[in-house]
């Protein structure tokens, strides 16, 4: 039987993590006022941030995409963890030992759960870089030391790194960790190693300088390993393969060092190799990260926005560094076919004399990088200035050229704000009138079609004042327990006309009402685990993070305020209800009915009063 982790013990876990942190290591998080926070979603692809976080009640979620829940929730959906591994893993960080007990509530030892594939990889890399550290001392890893101090890197650069070294031996890495109880699956699963002709597993990574490539949250996922003999048949650089971890379309070499000083900055520079983003770091742009082994693509810019937090205020800036013009200009024309945000905040740094940011550091020092990162030009810019520099502006047919050459470019600029200034600053260099370079421009652009921004999905409308009402008062529940409690409890779920909001009335009576709950993550969970179906499940986090609708405190005055607007029409409807009654009734014949749903309509209808005149209060 499979142990479980004691229920005082996953409360304690929800108490002592800090959410925030938690989050705030995938994603940049800003304060948004009322206790809440916000960033760019990780479940879906955003351009303004629509996902809140409130650390105060432990939960998430989108108001764009409709995720939600707690710090746990937040681990199993973004790396794939079990419940019990995330907890586990939440646990380690905050110093609290875990207890296990079997389904009759006794005691046991330790977990006898399997942990998941998931984990499993993740702990064969941690264990796999270990040993690549500490081979990267043996006299055998001699070149591989000195392939790094060549370059600038002394011992402490390489621990902070993390570089190793694979040694010249068929199995060593195998058979350490076959030692350590990983199984042929999980070394061959994780991209370590891999079967030889003769069926024995063989280490993927030989002879070769390795450079751990983590996640954002400092979990090793992969490595990246560099030739170091002639005689290597290899390619220069070998990477892991695509595994259940490591997705090369979405890993950014460096972002779990650079990602507090991107968010920090609002900037972030794109460097081409292990070695770039080590001399970066070091000479004082801590801010730079590196594709491992594919092109910069719209994967990555939907990360790195993610940390950026590139939205319409916050105006981030993303450095692309290139050892000659050739390549940059075939990047910068690449990069305009992304999307048209991502464009405006693109900029070009280019090496003089074609050196990377690594030789440079080598060759000239600290300062010679942050000089190199500092002078960056706009992409359109950089791209406008290529194409015209192909052209002799000194005759007509030149500058003709040249204009026909840049329309295009311009055209696909969707600012318009930039494409005027553009316009402005290259008239002048043709020799022509803006007017003339704004057709040019135009001609092009007609035959492009609009970009379609879809509507961000709404739950339950909240437009009416009913359904507003109702929203509200479910909030003040969750939130606010010990303020909307009795009053709350005494209402039940008839007035809640929308089907979710009713779910989530009965959740909060079955997770033992709001008059006996403390307001924190516990009681989220609670009402949560509480709720019947997953869509109620949704809209118990939403509630939890959206913010009240009235500026101070909420007291009783305004819950019962709120019962009276929600309770109001369900009266009314029966107050209406009984009239019809009463005119079927001849009052000379059934007298006794008739005075028995008379006294009821009365009664009715002073409660129909004393709700219209609490509803009344002006409140909001
Ligand atoms: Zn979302």
């Amino acid at each position: 039987m499979a142990g479980r982790i004691r229920d005082a013990d996953i409360q304690l876990v929800r108490e002592r993590v800090d959410i925030a942190e938690v989050i705030g290591e995938r994603v940049t998080l800003r304060n948004a006022g009322g206790g809440n926070l916000k960033g760019l979603c990780p479940f879906h692809d955003e351009r303004s941030p629509s996902f809140n976080v409130t650390p105060a009640r432990g939960v998430y979620h989108c108001f764009g995409c409709g995720v939600g829940g707690d710090a746990i929730t937040f681990l199993t959906e973004i790396d794939g963890l079990t419940f019990v591994e995330a907890v586990e893993r939440m646990a380690a960080r905050a110093g609290l030992k875990l207890t296990y007990e079997d389904i009759d509530g006794r005691v046991q030892r330790s977990p006898s759960s399997q942990p998941g594939l998931k984990q499993r990889l993740l702990e064969a890399h941690t264990a796999a870089a270990a040993f690549y550290t500490e081979r990267l001392i043996d006299p055998e890893a001699e070149t591989a030391r000195r392939f790094l101090t060549e370059r600038g890197f002394d011992r402490d650069a390489a621990a902070t790194f993390g570089c190793g070294y694979a040694p010249d031996a068929w199995d060593a890495l195998t058979k350490h960790l076959r030692a350590k109880g990983f199984t042929a699956e999980e070394l061959t699963g994780a991209g370590l190693a891999k079967p030889s002709r003769t069926g024995n597993l063989i280490d993927r990574f030989r002879r070769r300088l390795v450079w751990p490539i983590r996640d954002s949250s400092a979990s090793t996922i992969g490595f990246g390993a560099r030739k170091l003999f002639e005689d290597d048949q290899g390619p220069k650089y070998l990477n892991t393969p695509e595994t259940p971890l490591y997705k090369k379309s979405q890993v950014l070499y460096g972002i779990d060092l650079a990602r507090r000083e991107i968010a920090k900055t609002g900037r972030v520079v794109i460097v081409e190799g292990y070695t770039d983003v080590m001399a970066c770091h070091l000479a004082g742009v801590p801010v730079a990260v590196a594709t491992c082994g594919t092109a910069f693509g719209a994967e990555h810019i939907r990360i790195l926005r993610r940390f950026l937090f590139d939205s319409e205020s916050a105006n981030g800036r993303i450095v692309f560094t290139f050892d000659g013009d050739e390549a940059g200009q075939r990047a910068a024309l690449k990069a305009f076919d992304e999307e048209q945000r991502f464009v405006s905040q693109t900029y070009i740094a280019v090496t003089p004399d074609g050196q990377d940011p690594c030789e440079l550091r080598q060759h000239k020092g600290d300062e010679a990088v942050r000089e190199l990162i500092e002078r960056h030009t706009p992409l359109v810019q950089f791209a406008l200035d290529r194409e015209i520099a192909k052209h002799d502006l000194d005759t007509a047919e030149g500058r003709l050229h040249a204009t026909r050459a840049i329309a295009p470019l311009l055209a696909r600029v969707k600012d318009r704000g930039l494409v005027d200034e553009y316009i402005g600053d290259y008239a002048g260099r043709l020799g022509k009138e803006k007017a003339e370079l704004r057709r040019a421009v135009a001609g092009v652009a007609s035959g492009q079609s609009a970009e379609e921004v879809p509507a961000p999905r709404r739950s339950p409308d909240a437009d009416s004042t009913q359904l507003r009402a109702q929203r509200e008062i479910l909030k003040l529940a969750l939130q606010h327990p010990q303020v909307a409690g009795p009053y709350f409890d005494a209402v039940d779920a008839t007035p809640f006309t929308d089907p979710n909001y009713r779910a989530v009335r009965e959740a909060v009576e079955a997770a033992g009402g709001a008059g006996k709950a403390t307001a924190g993550a516990n009681w989220i969970a609670g009402v949560s685990a509480s709720c019947a179906e997953i869509a109620a499940q949704a809209l118990v986090n939403e509630l939890a993070v959206e913010e009240l609708r009235i500026d101070r405190e909420p007291d009783a005055v305004y819950v019962r305020t709120l019962l009276a607007r929600i309770q109001r029409p369900v009266v009314e409807a029966e107050v209406a209800d009984l009239k019809r009654r009463l005119q079927r009734v001849n009052p000379s014949t059934d007298k006794d009915e008739y005075m028995s749903l008379f006294g009821k309509l009365m009664g009715l209808e002073q409660h129909v009063r004393s709700l219209r005149d609490q509803a009344a209060n002006a409140v909001e």
